[in-house]
């Protein structure tokens, strides 16, 4: 398969033997092409000769939407096709502040958490930077006029298990201004090293914690990779990723009726973030066939009020797309279902 030109950042893309002895404006043009998520014949101020060439040894497009699925609340589900058949998917979430994609970074995922619909089948492959960028420009294409505005990384895949290909295009997104770092929203299971090198590396997007049990043994029962991350250890990385970006840290939180709603999880989740800026996610759990309980609305309200009456900062996130099947992997479970069959919207 030929190079993904998205896949590098600017600086690379100037020193690529194709493009190196073109004049800056010519390279400025293509870039600016690039971001847009044109393909090589769109680039019509490009020459065609330069354009055949760079198609000969590059691709340009590394996603394409094959299915998109729109909700009542104007939230919007796709499912990209990579250059290899490889399917992902994406959600756009439409707010009074703006749009947040919700992009992939893996396909699969092999954290194996047992309430999660994308790890059922173990780790695929890691996607390149350029892939997810591909996600982006995709999305800001089909939107037109519009943009997306945040980033959150919480399709499938555990982000931190993927490092390098997913700095770049944190790095590649704010470098071309298409999302700054800022509003960006990194989410992980706890890969504590991966915080840890996240903090050193200087980033400053919002870090997100996984943590649906402020127990180990009871974390461990729902999250196997509990058994090499103890919940002391994460919250300390938090806490030093908090010291080095000065970056509000959010613990997510997917509630289980009676399993980690009790008093007790709430008065032991309110220590364990007491002592630095952390905001407290509460999201009801979505039914994946997991065996494991979900929340009604009220048991809901009922766990947040323990925790703020404890003095926590806490919300219940608001849940969008309900009726295209919002919650991770299902989108993709219909598709192979029916043999992909289904037609794109
Ligand atoms: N691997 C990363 C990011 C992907 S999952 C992580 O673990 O954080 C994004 C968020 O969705 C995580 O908080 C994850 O625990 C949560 N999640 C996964 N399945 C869920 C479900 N069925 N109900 C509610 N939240 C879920």
């Amino acid at each position: 398969m030929k190079p993904l030109l998205t896949d590098y950042s600017k600086e690379e893309i100037e020193t690529l033997p194709i493009i190196k002895d073109l004049p800056h404006f010519r390279v400025d043009q293509i870039y600016k092409w690039l971001i847009s998520g044109a393909s090589f014949p769109e680039m019509t101020n490009i020459p065609k000769s330069l354009r055949a060439d760079l198609a000969a040894q590059y691709s340009d497009i590394g996603a394409e939407i094959i299915k998109a699925a729109r909700s009542k609340d104007g939230t919007e589900k796709y499912l990209f096709k990579l250059r290899d058949e490889s399917l992902i998917e994406g959600v756009l979430m439409s707010y009074k502040y703006g749009r947040t994609l919700c992009v992939s970074t893996q396909v699969g995922c092999r954290m194996g958490c047992a309430f999660c619909a994308s790890g059922r089948n173990g780790l695929e492959r890691n996607l390149s930077a350029g892939e997810m960028l591909s996600e982006l420009l995709c999305v800001n294409r089909r939107l037109g006029e519009e943009r997306v505005n945040n980033v959150v990384l919480m399709g499938s895949g555990e982000p931190l298990d993927n490092y390098d290909n997913v700095t770049k295009f944190i790095h590649i997104m704010s470098e071309s201004s298409l999302v700054g770092q800022r509003s960006v929203s990194l989410s992980t299971c706890g890969l504590t090293d991966g915080i840890r090198q996240l903090a050193d590396d200087g980033f400053s997007v919002t870090l997100c914690l996984s943590l649906h049990s402020p127990f180990d043994d009871r974390r461990l029962k729902i999250m196997p990779t509990g058994k090499k991350y103890k919940v002391k250890d994460i919250i300390n990385a938090a806490k030093y990723y908090f010291q080095k970006s000065g970056r509000r840290v959010i613990v997510e939180y997917a509630m289980m009726r009676g399993y980690n709603t009790r008093q007790e999880d709430a008065t032991e989740l309110r220590r364990l973030t007491s002592g630095f800026p952390c905001h407290i996610n509460l999201i009801p759990l979505n039914d994946t066939d997991s065996g494991l309980p979900g929340v009604t609305p009220a048991e809901s309200e009922a766990f947040l009020k323990k925790l703020t009456e404890l003095g926590a900062s806490a919300t219940i996130r608001r849940s969008l797309g309900e009726d295209i099947e919002g919650a991770c992997g299902q989108l993709k479970r219909r598709y192979l279902q029916s043999n992909g069959t289904e037609e794109h919207k």
